[in-house]
């Protein structure tokens, strides 16, 4: 892979963007031959697929943005702040009353509350204030055309001929992010075709023009992940003295009374519901922040984006948005921001222990996590996988 190589060295500095690859003008044109073979073999033909495929760009920026790095891992506590500030929870409250009618119809049609759905809308586009400018055809085309994931974007660019086949938007007007997420609350094309309702009966399904049409889209899309409307998404909890945080982590699922049992309490020190359900602990902030007992619509939040972070963002934006207080535990101020190099310095000692932290890749993950606790286990510090100073020292790492 193009970054590992250069990763490993160590000698980059990561904020730069990686130099553009530009693409001949022969070869961007043999990749537009390829999309048109396939368009006609998946029976996308019409003038209007064929104009789109004959005005595709290569934009040299998309491939710089999918190149880019983040130089520092991002701690919850940034990541939460950023995303659900004040400000948003206070507009998010104010158009679920200025939309009342519409998400009490799409909620009990689809069976998603509507504190969700404006959840998901206001993180992904901050209500419809952001789309994202660029020409989705033409970002999905330079990404079909380049080598790193050009089977997943040519079959993204193949629906979105489909979309512009289909009548739903002009392809000039097609506008998103970098990588190919349109509209209100940024469906990829292939869920869009999948997924998009045209829930305002105006032959059009539209997720840019139409909020009736995106929030229903949304909705049909989180209930065929299978959204169950008795319960939850979660919710922070209270965990007992010397909680023993080996059980933390995302695939350790338990029966919520199993959890009871281990003395973890609702923040306000009630008990926890009897529901026979199961749940996982999450403390993305390590012992000295909030803890999370997450049910199976977390899943399904997290089937929309494969982030921990994002779907605990999105469960607490909706409760903040239902009317809910912040959290009882302030994640803690000063997490570290580790650069790349430190964390590939963290992976590389962890597994020379034997701890498995998989890729030596700079990527803060899962496996790390894992690996951390571990090794954290062994020194006797708190094992919450979570990098303290005290861990990072023992690690012998240098801030
Ligand atoms: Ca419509």
């Amino acid at each position: 892979m193009y970054w590992g190589s250069l990763l490993l060295t160590g000698a980059i500095a990561l904020s730069a963007s990686a130099p553009s690859q530009a693409m001949s003008q022969e070869g961007f044109a043999q990749c537009i031959e390829r999309f048109s073979r396939e368009a006609k073999t998946q029976g996308l033909d019409s003038a209007i697929v064929r104009d789109s495929l004959a005005n595709l760009k290569w934009v040299d920026r998309v491939i710089e943005l999918d190149r880019r790095q983040p130089e520092f891992t991002t701690p919850f506590s940034d990541y939460l702040s950023r995303r659900v500030t004040d400000q948003r929870v206070a507009d998010g409250r104010r158009l679920l009353r200025e939309h009342r009618d519409l998400l009490a119809r799409v909620e009990r049609e689809y069976g998603v509350p509507a504190p969700y759905l404006v959840a998901f809308w206001g993180l992904e586009t901050n209500f419809g204030r952001y789309f994202g400018k660029m020409s989705v055809l033409d970002s999905l085309a330079t990404l079909a055309c380049d080598e790193r994931r050009s089977t997943y974007f040519t079959r993204e660019l193949m629906s979105a001929l489909r979309i512009v086949d289909e009548g739903a938007i002009a392809p000039e007007r097609m506008e998103g992010s970098w990588a190919g997420a349109m509209g209100h609350v940024q469906f990829m094309p292939s869920v869009f075709i999948r997924h998009a309702v045209d829930y305002d009966n105006d032959g059009k399904r539209d997720l840019w023009n139409s909020l009736p049409d995106a929030m229903a889209s949304a909705a049909n899309f989180l209930s065929s992940m299978g959204w169950d409307d008795e319960y939850r998404w979660g919710r922070e909890v209270r965990l007992p003295e010397n909680f023993p945080y080996l059980e933390a982590g995302l695939k350790q699922r338990r029966p919520l009374s199993e959890w009871h049992q281990m003395g973890i309490r609702q923040t306000n020190g009630t008990t926890l519901p009897s529901a026979d359900i199961e749940a996982a602990l999450l403390v993305p902030s390590g012992h000295r922040g909030p803890a999370f007992l997450v049910y199976d619509n977390f899943k399904v939040i997290m089937g929309w984006n494969q982030s921990e972070y994002y779907a605990l963002a999105v469960g607490h934006m909706a409760d903040r948005i239902a009317g809910a207080g912040k959290l009882s535990r302030t994640p803690p101020e000063d997490s570290p921001r580790l650069n790349r190099d430190q964390v590939m310095a963290i992976q590389e000692k962890l597994n020379a222990e034997g701890h498995e932290a998989g890729k030596v890749d700079g990527i803060w993950g899962p496996a790390t996590r894992q690996a951390l606790s571990q090794f954290q286990s062994e020194r006797d510090l708190v094992p919450d996988g979570f990098p303290d100073p005290n861990t990072l020292s023992a690690l012998g790492i240098d801030l």
